[in-house]
C-alpha cells in the first residue's frame, strides 16, 4: 500500500482586525469625515457620530449577513441613517460616504506582527485569507500590503456567496486549498464569526483577542500575532 501523501496544514487568516486593523481605520476615517463636514455636523460631537454609524452599520451587515438586504442598499444607508439618527439630512449621506471610503483607505494599516506571522505560516504550511467584506475593499487591502506574497488563496464571501460563520465558506476554502485530510488552522478576532464559524466546519480556531476582551467559551487565544509561531 502506497503511504498517504503528506498535506501541508492549512494557515488561514481573517483580514480585518486581524491583520489590518480596520477598527482603528474606520475610527481615523470617520475623524477626518466629521472635520470635513462640520458645517453639517455643526453641534454633533465626534465621538456621538461615530457612535451612530458603528450602531447603524452593525445593524446593516447583520441584515445583509442574513440576506434580508442586498449591497446596493446597505450602501445606500449606511451613512443616511446614522445622520437621520442624529436629525441631520440623510440627503447628504452620498457625500459623507465618499470622504470616508478616501479616508479610509488612506488609514489602512498592518497590525503589529501580521507580515512575520503570515511568513511563518507560509513556511510551515499553505496560507490563505478568508474575509467577509466587499469584493473591492477586502482585494484592495490585499494589494495595498503585498499579503499575496504569503496568501496563496484569498476567500471573499461575496465570491463564495455565504457570509462568516457559515460552513460554506470555510469549505469553500478548503477545497480551494487542494482537500484532502489535513490540518486546518483559522485565525480570527471575532468569536461569534470565526471561532463559532471555524470550529463547526472542522478547522481550529485561534482566536486573535487583541484587547485582552475574552470569549464566552474556551478557546486558544494569543492577544499578540507574534504568539501564534509555536502553534503552527
Ligand atoms: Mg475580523
Amino acid at each position: 500500500m502506497k503511504p498517504r501523501p503528506f498535506l501541508k496544514p492549512l494557515f488561514f487568516f481573517d483580514l480585518d482586525d486581524t491583520l489590518v486593523d480596520h477598527h482603528a481605520a474606520e475610527e481615523g476615517a470617520q475623524r477626518e469625515t466629521h472635520a470635513a463636514h462640520g458645517a453639517l455636523f455643526g453641534g454633533i460631537a465626534f465621538s456621538d457620530w461615530l457612535a451612530a454609524y458603528r450602531r447603524n452599520n452593525l445593524r446593516l451587515w447583520h441584515e445583509y449577513g442574513i440576506g434580508t438586504i442586498d449591497r446596493p442598499t446597505l450602501t445606500a444607508r449606511r451613512f443616511a441613517l446614522p445622520l437621520a439618527d442624529l436629525g441631520l439630512d440623510a440627503a447628504h449621506g452620498v457625500a459623507v460616504g465618499a470622504s470616508y471610503w478616501d479616508a479610509y483607505s488612506r488609514n489602512w494599516r498592518l497590525i503589529e506582527g501580521a507580515e512575520d506571522a503570515l511568513e511563518h505560516a507560509s513556511q510551515v504550511g499553505v496560507v490563505g485569507i478568508l474575509s467577509n467584506g466587499f469584493r473591492e475593499t477586502q482585494r484592495a487591502k490585499i494589494e495595498r500590503f503585498g499579503l499575496d506574497r504569503w496568501a496563496r488563496h484569498v476567500i471573499l464571501s461575496e465570491d463564495v456567496g455565504a457570509m462568516k460563520p457559515s460552513r460554506i465558506i470555510f469549505d469553500a476554502a478548503a477545497t480551494a486549498a487542494g482537500g484532502g485530510e489535513r490540518r486546518r488552522l483559522y485565525v480570527g478576532d471575532s468569536f461569534a464569526t470565526d471561532v463559532v464559524g471555524a470550529k463547526a466546519a472542522g478547522w481550529f480556531p485561534i482566536l486573535f483577542d487583541r484587547h485582552g476582551k475574552g470569549a464566552p467559551e474556551p478557546v486558544v487565544f494569543v492577544t499578540r500575532l507574534s504568539d501564534l509561531k509555536p502553534l503552527f
